[in-house]
């Protein structure tokens, strides 16, 4: 399964080539063209197999999923052994105490230090932990035992293992980065289809520190349009009594459509291009009712002399954290849906 290959692959952003690699290689037999780019993008082209409906040449559509995922980077090794760290895309300083993970290119193990309970004071246990000054601890001795094993500048990414938790028909998968590893995955399976459009499937980098990848992958392109598949906040546990706000989305109710988060606003004309595919394919889908984050549309959108686009995206549980949960029904119907738009472009772009 490729999304469990995905999200075990390791690629923190501006670190994406073992993850591409992977990618690389499930791709490779299914494209016709493929390059890596001066900041990593690998963009893939999949040629129209199929005729367009009015004659016209085939458009040339950008998928693009971010291969790049939340994690850490070493800043300095210290006397006693350990690491100081900053943090690489938006991570919320209480997820990270405690947690295990796997410090630069030989992945050696280590702990993010936090006192024990025994040792705070009862008046700090209700307050969030100040992370600034947390450390990872690799079990070194000293400064000289840890630069054996690790350097300044080293990546540090979560280490959590894909797992199928086969609760009941929602097929729950647990795993690290499936924002986007999901996005990517979904790409996958979508450069396998006979369409009428050049497709170019771009698995971009450095998305989650300002969609850095996808702004040159769409100059170099020059798409007629673009989606952008990703993972999206997923928001859908028990809240107070009497909060009856609905969630952001809902796990298992389908992929979500984002009409407008922070870094840009649908195109209409895409966005009833996929929710007439969705009702004309009998597909389940949700909006994304948040007008939150940001995704490479946002950067796609504004290539050269711009770009309609659109972001349809799996939700994701516990997103930005060390682990997270998907359900794959919703994967699989992302997929679907994307497909069914792909192929309804046969008839040009929709007015
Ligand atoms: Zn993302």
């Amino acid at each position: 399964m490729i999304l469990e290959t995905l999200s075990n692959g390791r690629g923190v952003s501006g670190n994406e080539a073992a993850v591409r690699d992977l990618i690389l290689e499930a791709v490779r037999e299914h494209v016709d063209e493929h390059q890596v780019d001066a900041l990593g993008n690998l963009i893939c082209l999949r040629r129209a197999r199929v005729r367009r409906e009015d004659g016209q040449p085939p458009l040339r559509v950008m998928v693009a999923a971010h291969m790049d995922e939340i994690g850490l980077i070493v800043t300095g090794i210290n006397g006693d052994g350990t690491l100081s760290f900053d943090k690489v895309g938006g991570i919320d300083d209480r997820v990270l105490p405690s947690k295990q993970v796997l410090v630069g290119a030989n992945a050696v193990p280590g702990v993010i230090g936090f006192p024990p309970i025994h040792l705070i004071p009862r008046s700090e246990r209700d307050r969030a932990p100040n992370m600034s000054q947390a450390v990872i601890d690799i079990g070194a001795s000293d400064k000289a035992a840890a630069e054996g094993l690790v350097k300044k500048g080293d990546y540090v990414s979560f280490q959590t293992t894909y797992q199928a938790l086969d609760t009941d028909g929602l097929r729950t998968v647990k795993g690290k980065a499936f924002d986007d590893r999901a996005g990517c995955a979904a790409l996958v399976e979508l450069l396998q289809g006979d369409y009428a459009v050049d497709l170019y499937g771009v698995f971009t980098t450095q998305e989650e520190v300002g969609l850095r990848g996808a702004r040159v992958a769409a100059y170099r392109i020059a798409p007629d349009l673009a989606f952008a598949l990703e993972g999206t906040i997923c928001d859908d546990l028990p809240k107070e009594q009497g909060d009856d706000t609905s969630p952001v989305t809902e796990l298992g109710k389908g992929p979500a459509l984002a009409f407008m988060d922070r870094s840009y606003v649908a195109d209409r004309r895409l966005l009833r291009l996929l929710m007439d595919a969705a009702e004309r394919e009998g597909i389940p889908y949700q909006f994304k009712q948040a007008v939150a984050g940001g995704t490479d549309s946002g950067a796609i959108h504004l290539a050269r002399e711009g770009v309609p686009a659109v972001t349809i995206a799996v939700p994701v549980r516990y997103i930005h954290a060390p682990v997270t949960l998907l359900s794959l029904n919703d994967f699989y119907h992302m997929v679907q849906l994307v497909r069914a738009a792909l192929l309804a472009l046969q008839g040009g772009l929709p007015s």
